[in-house]
């Protein structure tokens, strides 16, 4: 039975005490790339394997140990993603989206999947809002992109998050480096581990990425790449700088930082918490000019970032900044009887197409037991309606946090109902002449 009641290791249910926080974080972090021009694009959750193969690339962390892989039944081999790039690119290329508007701009938010061991701020299944820029090789793109990152957090209330800029040149300039780096590592072949004395032929710069602790101490010595930059890329990486200058961005070089995906080139950036432990990478990307064709497309400079929507709400957490919550119930109308019954859902309807969160009796429960779920339900206004209020045609409204009520007729209710609630919200605020003015325009517009 135990398998049938626990998630599985490594995944997270999101309970209804969180959505409407977590939705208004997602429609946040939308909007403000949406600002930018960035529009979202949905794709699927699992795709060919070889996307991810030759997208993230075969040397990397993700590809050798943490996909999840399986034939379907027709014996293609797919693969849960395990970030949103290689897929935005697909769909790119597949829809031909190159020969529109450029930059094209998207961004996402999706669920990844990735096979690693589940601890505070890594999960096999998580959340990443990501943008992606295609079509741009100007040095204005990269800090562009970073400046959506840095808005979300700006915005959010979010303190000390440090943005880490690092360049990693192009291919022709990575050459050089690579060869200074093998030799570097050849010096400690016995202390590696397997998996990077693997990576010191294909791919010497994934040592710098390496998790073990061995490892990491042997790479914090190694020759960093901005000795061994090429001029076209020094002057990318300044005019990178130069940007985030104007923009009053502040970061730090950190000439170790390579990311997890193969493809990345020249500009590399994260930005890190230290409030939240050793997962304290809450946002990383970079540039990757040479993704878009090596899938097949024609040659597309490009950049991204992807951002764990989990680990960012740990630092919020952190920080005591919390996000606003699911509105609560606006009124509850509560029926006296079975005849009442029928005008108190007749009335919630005609409140709920006007916008305003009502409800009602669906349990055929007492008054008293009902006033109990109003009020569990945090139900700002209540009412009741029985035989003298159907006689009447009207009722008392009563505002649950004041206690005061109010007699509404029940013709228009929902009209008297949202002019009531105004008026209230107007006279709590009376002293603030600000707030009066439009308040009084407002209720010029619905009278
Ligand atoms: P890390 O170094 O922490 O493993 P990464 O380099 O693998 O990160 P990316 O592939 O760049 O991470 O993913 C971008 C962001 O997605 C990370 O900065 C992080 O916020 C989030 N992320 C990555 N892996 C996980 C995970 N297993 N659980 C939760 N969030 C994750
Ligand atoms: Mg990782």
């Amino acid at each position: 039975m135990a398998l049938l009641t626990k998630a599985v290791k490594g995944t997270q249910d999101m309970l209804p005490c969180d959505t409407g926080r977590h939705r208004f974080l997602e429609n946040t972090l939308l909007e403000i790339a949406g600002s930018f021009g960035f529009k979202e694009i949905r794709t699927p959750v699992f795709e060919h394997t070889e996307l991810f193969q030759r997208g993230v690339g075969e040397t990397t962390d993700v590809v050798q140990k943490e996909m999840y892989t399986f034939d379907d039944k027709g014996g293609r081999s797919i693969t849960l993603r395990p970030e949103g790039t290689a897929g935005a690119v697909r769909a790119f290329l597949e829809h031909g989206l190159f020969n529109e508007a450029l930059p094209q701009k998207l961004c996402y938010v999706l669920n990844c999947y990735r096979y690693e061991k589940p601890q505070a701020g890594r999960w096999r299944e998580f959340q990443q809002f990501g943008v992606e820029m295609f079509g741009s090789a100007s040095p204005a793109a990269d800090a562009e992109v970073i400046s959506v990152a840095n808005e979300i957090f700006t915005f959010l209330g979010v303190k000390d998050l440090e943005l880490q800029l690092n360049s990693i040149g192009c291919p022709e300039c990575r050459k050089n480096y690579h060869a200074a780096l093998k030799e570097y590592f050849e010096g400690f072949k016995g202390e590696l581990c397997g998996t990077c004395l693997e990576r010191l032929d294909k791919n010497p710069m994934r040592i710098l990425d390496c998790k073990s602790p061995v490892c990491s101490k042997i790479a914090a010595d190694s020759p960093v790449i901005t000795d061994y930059l090429c001029d076209e890329c020094r002057e990318h990486f300044e005019g990178v700088q130069k940007y985030l200058d104007a923009m009053g961005i502040s970061y730090k070089i950190n000439p170790r930082i390579v990311r997890g995906l193969d493809y990345y080139t020249r500009t590399v950036f994260e930005f890190v918490s230290t409030a939240i432990g050793s997962q304290g990478t809450v946002c990383g990307g970079g540039r990757y000019d040479g993704l878009v064709e090596e899938l097949g497309g024609p040659k597309t400079p490009a950049l991204g970032f992807g951002m764990g929507t989990g680990r960012l709400k740990m630092v919020m957490a952190a920080q005591g900044i919390e996000l606003p919550e699911d509105s609560k119930c606006d009124i509850y109308i509560a029926p006296m009887d079975a005849e009442a019954a029928f005008k108190a859902m007749a009335l919630a309807t005609d409140l709920r197409s006007s916008g305003i969160h009502a409800e009602t009796d669906v349990v055929g429960r007492s008054l008293k037991a009902q006033m109990k779920y109003a009020d569990k339900i945090g139900a700002k206004y209540t009412a009741v309606i029985g035989s003298d209020e159907l006689k009447d045609n009207k009722t008392k409204v009563k505002n649950m946090e004041t206690g005061v009520s109010t007699e509404l007729s029940l013709d228009n209710f929902e009209d008297n109902f949202l002019r009531l609630t105004i008026n209230e919200a107007a006279s709590g605020i009376a002293d603030d002449s600000d707030l009066n003015v439009s308040l009084t325009d407002l209720l010029g517009n619905i009278d």
